[in-house]
């Protein structure tokens, strides 16, 4: 198996190719134009939403998607306050979040002057994750296909907040993402409906959204709200830490970010295991060794994970897939797998306690499977 000399991806991985040199495709320059060109757009709906006056149809100039993790909470607290917007907050509650994102949601409603909305739709959100992890994807896959459930939650619940929005006629969206995430995501929302019903298809896609879908695929321009990422224009500042110190002053912010994961952390590691032969976080580890690579100096991660500079992942990777996949075969010692996983994920940076909750979490993979109706596999990819 060959892997990238600059950034360690594996020449099976999706989306990926690697040239004569030993060079993978992401860490030569013809990816990068794409990812420049959804760069410019973004960039340029942002300074326009800067710029423009009050909403005339409605009491909101914006919908802010509020997670209750630390970048949202963040923009949240400026855009209410500092931005002068007059801001709806809406959270879709996903049944997979941890307690401790909603713990920042209720300190954020008692101290952001914002309108609170939640949404929820447990019954569809639940019926596509066990589509997406019961299917075997098509070899050799895109770009991003062993993030597959992660991305599918994502366009989900942000597909519910375009409806929202279009309904109530509020112009734009606001979406916080790391600079990372952003410029792999789709801006346009008639791109994020049309690439929802490329993987789900039409009967899919109607049964979950009540058949509503054709209406913003049929709707004049003027009336779709347009999304906007703030993280753009600070994309250069981006610093987690300084962001949860400012949080945490402000009585805004109460956990570590490893503790806000998701739920479905442990499956979705079971996901790109099982069917790409990759750790979850792979690609942020790829794009930590590059950018250490190209300026020695580099201190600061752009992303929301810091892996420690040390760190023999591909080592760490290997031993995470066997215990993953020991777990959702139900083999092995227990105990031995939490110290092992205790091990990993502090040399991952995390500290013992919330190694210790991960670890837990992994343990309890194929209860988490069962309760949403998902069979695991026990076997790797094959290559
Ligand atoms: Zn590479």
């Amino acid at each position: 198996m060959r892997a990238c000399t600059v950034c360690a991806l594996k020449e099976n991985h999706p989306g990926i190719t690697i040239g004569d040199d030993g060079v993978c495709s992401l860490c030569t320059l013809d990816f990068a134009g794409e990812l420049m060109e959804n760069f410019a757009y973004t960039s340029r709906v942002f300074e326009e939403f800067t710029r423009s006056g009050p909403n005339p149809h409605g009491d909101h100039d914006c919908l802010f998607m509020y997670s209750g993790g630390k970048d949202s909470t963040y923009m949240l607290d400026k855009f209410a306050g500092e931005y002068g917007k007059r801001v709806l907050s809406y959270t879709f509650d996903v049944p997979f979040e941890s307690a401790h994102a909603a713990e920042n949601i209720k300190l954020a409603r008692e101290r952001i002057p914002a309108t609170f909305v939640v949404d929820s739709d447990d019954d569809n959100i639940k019926a596509m994750m066990r589509e997406v992890f019961n299917r075997i994807p098509a070899k050799p896959g895109k770009y991003l296909d062993e993030k597959l459930p992660c991305v599918s939650c994502r366009s989900f619940f942000v597909i519910r907040a375009i409806l929202y929005a279009f309904r109530h006629r509020i112009p734009y969206i606001v979406l916080c993402a790391d600079p990372q995430q952003i410029l792999t995501m789709e801006s346009d929302v008639r791109e994020v409906v049309r690439g929802f019903y490329r993987t789900f298809g039409r009967e899919l896609t109607g049964e979950l959204f009540g058949g509503v879908l054709e209406e913003l695929l049929f709707a004049d321009e003027e009336q779709l709200p347009r999304i906007v990422f703030p993280f753009i224009a600070m994309r250069y500042a981006y610093d987690p830490d300084r962001i949860v110190a400012e949080l945490k002053a402000k009585g805004l912010y109460t956990s570590s970010p490893l503790e806000t994961h998701c739920t479905l952390f442990p499956l979705l590691n079971y996901y790109s295991f099982a069917n790409w032969d990759c750790m979850f976080y792979k690609l942020n580890a790829a794009s930590h060794r590059r950018s250490v690579r190209r300026d020695e100096n580099h201190s600061r991660s752009t992303f929301s994970i810091t892996f420690p500079r040390a760190a023999d992942l591909p080592l760490i990777e290997e031993r995470l897939k066997k215990v993953v996949l020991d777990i959702a075969g139900n083999r092995g010692d227990p105990a031995a797998q939490e110290r092992e996983l205790i091990g990993l994920f502090q040399r991952l940076d995390a500290t013992e306690d919330a190694a210790r909750f991960v670890a837990q979490g992994f343990l309890a993979m194929r209860k988490t499977a069962a309760d949403l109706g998902i069979t695991l596999r026990s076997t790797g990819a094959e290559t």
